[in-house]
């Protein structure tokens, strides 16, 4: 149950292969700075030797930083008190900031590259199969104002921008609700909020609302300043819809996301209608926000981490052989830190070591169907790269909406596998409540997220929004997302959630819908065209590092996912689980 690092660095922070492999990579870095300086912008096709001198050291230097950052990583999730990993940390962001600035500064010289040069560049054998990616470089550099005045920007947002959030994280980590006569941070306290027992759940909701309302003055500052900044920052480059950045980092088009909203609210009746059972389940006339996601059975189903891992390979084994031996692969040469035990970070993430071609894996197993479910999806993260691991760097650079293609198929692979191989109708009912709440996550919860931030943004346009508008507009994007099913809504929302707050990616919200979704499509296509489908799968996971979303889903699934079409196919098998549910509930 304990990964291995050390065939990868020996000896862990004190490693020496470590210290060498960042020396060079230090080299590397500086020796890319050196060649970008040099660099004017090519004046004809036989002026490009340089380009591609840089383009080759580019991608060396980004395998070698995000080797350095996935082995550091691992150091400090592994012991949270492993101070000298702190230290490298440090080391590679000092590092990753440089390489940042010297990528900038080579966009910027692309710009100046004339269209016809550019294009005949792009056809050379040594760049054309990066040409999307390069071609989305260049385009973004156009799109910002002259160099200097975006480093200034830059320089600025460090306190202007980037220090808002910083401050919201400062706020937040030295609140402390009263629990049972017991201190805890707002993390510890929102965890009781998945209490069965609801007198309890509704006493720490309280609280906790007490908690961020009597803050919100200072909260509503902290995002109106941020926000402030950003629209500044759009208003000068000339952008004038807030979703142009998210949509762009995406590779969406916002025709996609209207498809994909419409769509959803087309389902909305059917998830009411799960909401108003699920309050009678608990003996209520209507749910309150705080028993959307409280508990309706027991599972008592445990399985001890061998089990969990055949589980697992027998399941992807049904859906692709491939799929299954590299996941024996994994288990086999402990590509995986499981361990229950103190000192470990929470939560689970996989890793990847490019220049190894290896991941890792991590998460704290203790037997638990989600735990199951857990492994299953990084294993899926680990899958999406080994498949891309023969692949330039540049492309493997895949956005967040299909980041989490791989691992939700293969989460929804187990999951549906849990529910058919349930003991019991008790069981079984758990197992896909589980399923209906990720939907319930990502059609209602982050929907409202969507809509909150989408009108806050035009308020904020014409001038500070206040906290009682805050409070206002989050209640009222909850209760068109929930459809009206809750008596009780989460009006400091905007307040407690952190993603409101991050300043590196707006609307950090509609990504995570996108994927839940074109996993589910794909996941469709799959039990269709059953066998045949292994092969088509690897190609479009190989292609979500160099296309636009729309591109790899007319390339690999032949359909348009600017139409609803796709979406229906998507929502109709979540809806399928939601009937199944439904209709045992009434049986029990
Ligand atoms: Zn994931």
């Amino acid at each position: 149950m304990k990964w291995d690092l050390d065939s990868l660095f020996s000896g862990g922070s004190d490693s020496e292969a470590l210290q060498r492999y960042v020396k060079k990579t230090e080299d590397d870095v500086a020796h890319l700075e050196q060649l970008v300086q040099s660099f004017t912008a090519p004046k004809h096709i036989d002026q490009t030797k340089d380009f591609f001198e840089i383009v080759d050291h580019m991608q060396l230097v980004m395998k070698e930083l995000s080797e350095f950052g996935a082995f550091v990583g691992c150091l400090s999730a592994q012991d949270v008190k492993d101070h000298k990993a702190g230290q490298w940390q440090s080391k590679r962001t000092e590092m990753g900031a440089r390489f940042g600035n010297t990528a900038t500064a080579f966009e910027q010289k692309l710009v100046q590259v004339d269209d016809a040069t550019w294009q005949a560049l792009l056809k050379q054998p040594e760049v054309q199969e990066l040409s999307f990616v390069l071609n989305e470089k260049r385009d973004r550099a156009k799109d910002l104002l002259e160099l200097r005045q975006e480093t200034l920007m830059n320089d600025l947002a460090v306190d202007g921008y980037h220090g808002w959030g910083q401050m919201y994280d400062a706020l937040v980590g030295r609140m402390t609700i009263e629990v049972d006569g017991e201190e805890l941070s707002v993390g510890q306290a929102s965890n009781k909020l998945g209490s069965e027992d609801r007198t309890e759940r509704k006493e720490v909701f309280e609280k906790l609302q007490n908690a961020w309302g009597s803050h919100s003055d200072l909260f509503s500052e902290t995002l109106n300043h941020l926000s402030g900044f950003r629209l500044q920052m759009y208003k000068h480059r000339g952008w004038d819809s807030v979703l142009k950045e998210p949509l762009e980092y995406n590779r969406m088009s916002e025709k996609t996301l209207s498809a994909m909203w419409e769509t959803i609210n087309d389902y909305k009746h059917k998830y009411k209608k799960y909401l108003d059972k699920k309050a009678e389940m608990l003996g209520l006339l209507k749910l309150s926000f705080y028993d959307v996601e409280a508990p309706v059975g027991a599972s008592h189903q445990k399985m001890d981490y061998q089990e969990g891992a055949d589980f697992i390979v027998e399941q992807f084994q049904r859906f692709s052989p491939k799929m299954a031996s590299f996941a024996e692969m994994a288990f086999q040469n402990q590509w995986i830190e499981a361990e229950d035990r103190p000192g470990k970070r929470p939560g689970g993430f996989c890793t990847s070591f490019p220049d190894h071609e290896e991941t890792r894996i991590f998460m704290t197993y203790s037997g638990t169907p989600s735990n199951v479910a857990t492994l299953a999806h990084e294993l899926g993260h680990a899958y999406h790269q080994h498949v891309m691991n023969d692949m330039p760097m540049l492309n493997q650079g895949y956005a967040m909406n299909v980041a989490e293609t791989a691992s939700t198929l293969a989460e929804m692979i187990v999951a549906d596998a849990a529910v058919k191989h349930a003991e019991s109708d008790e069981e079984k009912l758990t197992l896909l409540e589980d399923k209906v709440q990720r939907s319930v996550a990502f059609f209602m919860n982050i929907h409202a997220r969507f809509l909150f931030e989408t009108r806050f943004y035009e308020e904020r346009k014409s001038g500070v929004v206040s906290a009682e508008r805050l409070n206002e507009l989050m209640v009222e994007a909850q209760r068109e997302a929930y459809a009206d099913s809750l008596d009780e809504y989460d009006s400091t929302f905007w307040a407690s959630k952190l993603h409101f707050h991050i300043t590196d990616v707006p609307f950090y919200n509609f990504p995570y819908t996108f994927g839940y979704l074109f996993s589910m499509g794909i996941y469709a296509r799959a039990m269709e065209s059953g066998e045949a489908f292994e092969d088509q799968y690897i190609s479009l996971l190989r292609d979500t590092g160099r296309m636009s979303v729309e591109d790899l889903a007319k390339k690999h699934l032949d359909v348009d996912i600017e139409e609803k079409q796709f979406w229906q196919d998507a929502l109709e098998l979540c809806a399928a689980d939601l009937d199944e549910f439904m209709d045992l509930a009434d049986k029990l």
